[in-house]
């Protein structure tokens, strides 16, 4: 079977919808042009990293993972990797805008820029800005500046000369006129010492951390709309994430787990490959039921779920949990029935989402790609047996006491013993 897409589709959408911040100038991301006329120059791409300067002693780690993690979105596009001065360069696939997207969807990545490789000489970056002033000139740019960073401190011209060589071409050649305030048209040269690169605008990338140095977390995702985000965002800082789905099959039909199943492919892309967990949960809910006032099932419910969570989360070396509450949003998720969830855990519970609107949450669903999945219209297991009105403001001494009522352990245990594991993403079976 063919392994599914690797990167969440939003990254795309986010290149057609425009260049992002730190754009500076008409041309960058179109890709798929002809290659420049220019004799030495070849076009790349370049990617730059973000916070991963802070992290002091750990950079090293942090960069192999956001090298790692890049070649591999772009590798079956045939692209080649390296790292010069501090960025990546990403050569063999043009200004490809699927090389563009899939790499601006990397954790880690603080922007990608379209760029051209040159020769050493700078008459050969002067020949390169002359070209593509003219291209700027003609979709209206008027003024221009040229910025000059030289990481390779043994270059024998400084910066500014650099610059004022470039400049002086282009004015003579193009005839945009000089304006280092707020030109229309920035023409950027970096030159290192492994390799001299040209560029003119940035799309913002993903940002965060790379996927795996965020250690190991299990995720509650339900067939909703708010997990898979919740999810997405625990893996921008890093977290490589499994997760569980209690079905209530055969009170829900395998619609609803196709959902589950759907929605965990796509938060697969950033990690290669996730594990789902299955849990049958109607023998749980049913001694519940049988058990326990209405009101308050979807609370036992939901510390039910976190106790077969936690037994999960031992075989994958998950050491907290992540759910897709945001508090007031429902009446199980008022702050006194976060703390009743909460006191039947031993591990943290991250909750991403917290203090997003719905809206907010939407909005991000949308350009993950996992909204159209989410609403899809399959119950949801904590709508099943509950009360019209369930309590809202539960206390965790009430919730232990109606536990102790229930003899649950035995069929707690089985819903673990039979769960199923899918692994989706890469090695899909
Ligand atoms: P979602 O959209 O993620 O379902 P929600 O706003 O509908 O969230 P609830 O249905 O109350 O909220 O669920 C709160 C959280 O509990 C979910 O975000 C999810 O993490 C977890 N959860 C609920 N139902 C399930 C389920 N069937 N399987 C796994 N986790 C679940
Ligand atoms: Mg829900």
């Amino acid at each position: 079977m063919t392994a599914p897409p690797r990167i969440p589709r939003p990254a795309l959408a986010l290149v057609r919808s425009g260049p992002g911040p730190g754009d500076d100038g008409p041309g960058a991301g179109e890709g798929g042009g002809p290659p420049t006329g220019s004799p030495g120059a070849r076009e790349a791409i370049i990617v730059r990293f973000g916070e991963l300067f802070l992290k002091g002693g750990n950079r090293g780690k942090f960069l192999d993972a956001v090298r790692l993690r890049s070649r591999r979105a772009v590798a079956d596009l045939g692209a080649a990797v390296r790292p010069v001065h501090g960025r990546l360069i990403v050569e063999g696939v043009g200004h490809a805008p699927e090389a563009l997207a899939r790499l601006r969807g990397v954790f880690g990545v603080a922007s990608v820029s379209p760029a051209w490789l040159v020769g050493a000489e700078v008459t050969d970056w002067e020949r390169l800005a002359v070209e593509r002033a003219k291209l700027a000139r003609a979709r209206g740019a008027r003024s221009f500046a040229i910025a000059t960073e030289r990481p390779d401190k043994a270059f024998p011209l400084r910066s500014l000369e650099i610059s004022s060589r470039l400049g002086a071409a282009v004015v003579a050649a193009a005839g945009l006129d000089v304006d280092l305030g707020r030109p229309d048209w920035t023409f950027h040269v970096e030159v290192g010492r492994e390799a001299v690169f040209a560029w003119e605008g940035a799309f913002a990338g993903a940002g965060g951390l790379p996927t795996g140095t965020g250690g190991h977390a299990l995720l509650l995702l339900s067939g909703g709309i708010d997990s898979p985000v919740a999810g997405h965002l625990a893996q921008k800082r890093g977290v490589v994430l499994a997760a569980v789905y209690f079905d209530a099959f055969p009170y829900t039909g395998p619609g609803a787990r196709e959902k589950a199943v759907d929605l965990a492919r796509i938060l697969s892309g950033p990690q290669d490959a996730l594990d789902l967990y299955v849990v049958p949960f109607a023998p749980v809910q049913e001694r519940l039921r049988d058990g326990a006032p209405a009101d308050y099932l979807v609370l036992l419910y939901r510390r039910m779920m976190v106790r077969v969570a936690e037994k999960l989360a031992a075989r994958t070396g998950a050491v907290a949990l992540v759910t897709g509450e945001s508090l007031g949003q429902v009446a199980s998720q008022t702050i006194e029935n976060l703390a009743c969830i909460e006191a039947a855990a031993t591990m943290p519970i991250l909750r991403p989402l917290i203090s997003f609107d719905k809206s907010e949450t939407i909005a991000l669903a949308r350009r993950l790609g996992t909204y159209e999945i989410s609403i899809r219209p399959h119950a949801d297991c904590c709508a099943l047996f509950v009360a019209r009105h369930p309590v809202t403001r539960g206390r965790p001494a009430t919730l232990e006491r109606l536990e102790r009522a229930v003899d649950w352990t035995a069929v707690l245990d089985q819903a673990v013993a039979t769960t199923e594991t899918v692994r989706v993403g890469e090695g899909e079976t």
